[in-house]
């Protein structure tokens, strides 16, 4: 008898372990870093990373960029905290689409009837333009107006520079529009010859010749104004109104030009 109480005992006392132990992790996975306040509500953000100033990955590969600086400082000031996922551009709309994701901060353009139709843009932060990239070799190409009928030309999928090519081809002023997933391989095909040009962002065009200095540039005339905008699902006017309250309260603040210095300049 003495012997069952002891193995009870020590039953009893294993299982009790057992539970303060999980408890002890329970703790941890639910810390909160206000002190005992209301946990931040953390959103899931769905970018391209491949779109330097604006999304790309540092050596560790966390997603950083001036979307992401701008949409941390705007959650800090609304009390909300966001976490960055990365897939490719034509699958964003339908990650917001379907609940799958709350913010887009890819440098998208809200600019744009069918994207409008389908998710609801913040206040625009950022405006840009399309230009025509080729190799730093290339003396031929001086603008859109040179491109022919033979040429291949580049733009990352789901893009206003994808549609734009995609024109070009079906007026026949090019020979085929070659829409690949990310801008890096779009612009590697055109320092490769296997293309003739490259549509994209301006900013971003600007940054790639920065860095990797001689081995393309732009030419000719602007094209496609643009201005980016963060999306959220339709309706989502909670989402929405903290963003467009945090996005004033950081150009209000200088945060918003802070930003620009430290990633345009
Ligand atoms: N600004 C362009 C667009 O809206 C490209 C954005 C991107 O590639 N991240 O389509």
């Amino acid at each position: 008898m003495n012997k069952l109480l002891k193995k009870v005992l020590v039953l009893t006392l294993m299982i009790a372990m057992v539970f303060s132990i999980a408890a002890c992790g329970g703790d941890e996975s639910t810390d909160d870093e206000n002190g005992g306040g209301t946990e931040a509500v953390t959103y899931k953000a769905v970018t391209e990373a491949t779109f330097p100033p604006f999304d790309t990955v540092d050596e560790d590969g966390n997603i950083i960029g001036f979307d992401m600086d701008l949409m941390n400082a705007i959650a800090e000031d609304q009390g909300f905290k966001v976490e960055y996922v990365d897939m490719e551009f034509d699958s964003l709309i339908p990650a917001v689409e379907n609940g799958d994701a709350d913010i887009i901060t890819a440098g998208m353009n809200a600019m744009d009837p069918a994207r409008q139709a389908k998710v609801d843009f913040s206040t625009t932060y950022y405006d840009s333009k399309l230009v025509v990239v080729v190799s730093a070799e290339n003396n031929d190409i001086n603008g859109v107006d040179d491109l022919t009928a033979d040429m291949k030309v580049t733009a990352q999928i789901g893009t206003t520079g994808a549609d734009e090519a995609e024109a070009l081809a079906s007026e026949g002023k090019i020979g085929e529009a070659v829409i690949l997933n990310e801008y890096s391989s779009c612009i590697l095909q055109v320092i490769n010859g296997d293309a003739a040009a490259c549509i994209v962002d301006k900013p971003v065009a600007e940054a790639y010749i920065k860095s990797q200095d001689g081995k393309v540039k732009i030419v000719g005339d602007e094209m496609g104004a643009e201005s980016y905008g963060f999306a959220v699902q339709k309706g989502n006017t909670g989402v929405l109104e903290k963003i467009n309250t945090g996005l004033q309260n950081m150009i209000d603040n200088g945060t918003y030009d802070e930003l620009v210095a430290k990633w345009f300049n």
